[in-house]
């Protein structure tokens, strides 16, 4: 079994370990052709990330930062864009597609090569993955970022998925601004999936509603014990005053059904409510990946240096993990702390830090968005914070040391500041989804962020009242 070890003893043990740190020159295992890659012929130690999502792309450059060199680096996704899931959540209001960037430019920055293949199984024995077109490549470190798997918990609602959520919420923004819609639930069932963009919807629509002049009654009901609990009690406390002063129920501690349309049954309390429509996430399920033990609902089981329990060379990071918060920041740091495993073991002069949460949210709200950050400890948020301005940099809804300062830059050289959503894009005016002709992706002018003190920065619940719409 994969133990805990020190970082420092980690470090000793890479350069102990040569042997590890070279290409392992393993045979390809069964009848799987050996996959032609720029990997198979370079002498270096081949590390192979599986995923094109936001842990595999913060390990590829976290990799190339840390180790530069060091490994032939491949990244294994059946993707040609990465995109920007948070943003999806705009497009049921008008706004432009969440943006996409480029895999195979990401990749080259990175200095990986690109395979576009799916993973099938993986052979650890043999330290060989088997794609889908029946390919094997031969790994020394392999890193598993495959993310989570989305399903719909109930028939009779509208399930949040950001591959299609203009196609499923925008006909319902529609009759929301038509004034034939009266009442929505937002519904997060047992388990939690991502934390924001639940809440945001809500949030939006509400404004969206007001912003029309729409009597809308809106309610969320949630197993957390108060809304966005996971970002501890400061931002949770911030947050229960925005919904109240947006005017939109919160039911916490509650565990919905939805029998029939427009039907929810709560618990406990074997509550009724009726609504006109109701909103759900989904809930997520590990990636079933074949060839390594799995945890729970097919997780995957991942020590604090995101060390696959009980296989020797392979790691992982992000939605795809065990870890109970799905989210693309702190899927980040995961991923950040595989990277400094692996640069170590390469060799690189770094000491692996374990993975230590903080949970950092830019929720939107339909007007300037929310800033939330919590260190996370047992599952729970503490050292909460709520501020109305950035406290972190570049000011992205998801944070990471390495991806947000690089799609960054891509945005600046292509002239595009709000891809990520600075503030700027955030509070760009209401349009309805009928005027949909009108869309637009946010200023473009550059939004300068002048460094204040922290605490002038950070936003009293007082403050937060004081939004317009709000009142
Ligand atoms: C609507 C919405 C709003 C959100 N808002 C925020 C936010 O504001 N801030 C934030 O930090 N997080 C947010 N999140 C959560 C965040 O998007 C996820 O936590 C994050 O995308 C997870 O990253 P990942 O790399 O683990 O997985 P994913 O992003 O799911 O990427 C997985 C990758 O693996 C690939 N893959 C899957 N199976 C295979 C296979 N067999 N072989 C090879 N490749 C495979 C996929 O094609 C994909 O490229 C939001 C999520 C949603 C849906």
């Amino acid at each position: 079994m994969t133990t805990d070890t020190a970082p420092s003893n980690e470090v000793g043990a890479a350069k102990e370990a040569g042997a590890q740190a070279t290409p392992s020159n393993k045979p390809s295992a069964g009848a799987a052709n050996e996959a032609s890659t720029q990997a198979a012929t370079s002498n270096k130690p081949r590390v192979v990330i599986v995923g094109g999502g936001v842990a595999a792309l913060e390990t590829a450059l976290a990799l190339a930062q840390l180790a530069p060199e060091r490994a032939a680096v491949t990244l294994l996704a059946p993707n040609t864009d990465f995109a920007y899931r948070p943003l999806a959540v705009r497009e049921p209001f008008a706004y432009a597609p969440a943006h996409r960037y480029p895999l195979r430019r990401i990749a080259s920055d990175a200095g990986a090569e690109l395979l576009s293949e799916k993973l099938s199984w993986i052979d650890p024995a043999n330290q060989t993955i088997h794609t889908e077109s029946d390919a094997a490549i031969a790994y020394d470190m392999l890193v598993l970022a495959t993310g989570a798997r989305v399903t719909a918990r109930y028939t009779h609602a509208a399930t949040i998925d950001d591959r299609r959520l203009d196609e499923t919420l925008h006909g319902l923004i529609q009759d929301v601004e038509g004034g034939y819609v009266h009442s929505i639930a937002f519904v997060a069932p047992g388990r939690m999936a991502w934390p924001l963009p639940l809440y945001e919807l809500a949030l939006m629509t509400a404004g969206r509603a007001y912003d029309m002049g729409v009597e809308l009654a809106t309610t969320i009901v949630s197993p957390e014990d108060s809304p966005m609990a996971i970002f501890g009690a400061t931002a949770s406390e911030a947050v229960a005053q925005l919904l109240e002063r947006s005017q939109i129920q919160t039911i916490n501690s509650a565990y919905a059904e939805v029998p029939s349309a427009g039907t929810l049954r709560i618990n406990p309390g074997d509550r009724e409510l009726r609504v006109d429509r109701v909103v759900a996430l989904p809930e997520l399920y590990g990636p079933c990946v074949r060839g390594i033990p799995l945890a729970e609902h097919g997780f995957i089981r991942v020590d604090p240096h995101g060390r696959v329990l009980d296989v020797e060379h392979v790691y992982a990071a992000g939605d795809a993990t065990d870890f109970a918060v799905k989210h693309g920041g702190v899927g980040s740091q995961q991923a950040d702390a595989v990277a400094e495993s692996i640069a170590a073991l390469l060799g690189a002069p770094v000491t692996p830090a374990p993975f230590h949460p903080v949970i950092r949210g830019m929720l939107l709200t339909g007007e300037q968005p929310l800033y939330l950050t919590a260190r996370i400890t047992g599952g729970q948020g503490f050292s909460s914070e709520v501020s109305a301005t950035p406290t972190w940099s570049p000011p992205s809804k998801i944070s990471s040391r390495y991806l947000a300062p690089y799609l960054d830059g891509l945005d600046r050289e292509r002239g595009d500041v709000n891809a990520q959503l600075t503030p700027a894009a955030g509070s760009a005016p209401a349009k309805s989804a009928s005027a949909r002709a009108a869309t637009t992706s946010g200023s473009s002018s550059a939004m300068k962020w002048p460094e204040s003190s922290r605490n002038s920065r950070l936003m009293s619940s007082a403050q937060v009242r004081q939004s317009p719409r709000l009142r």
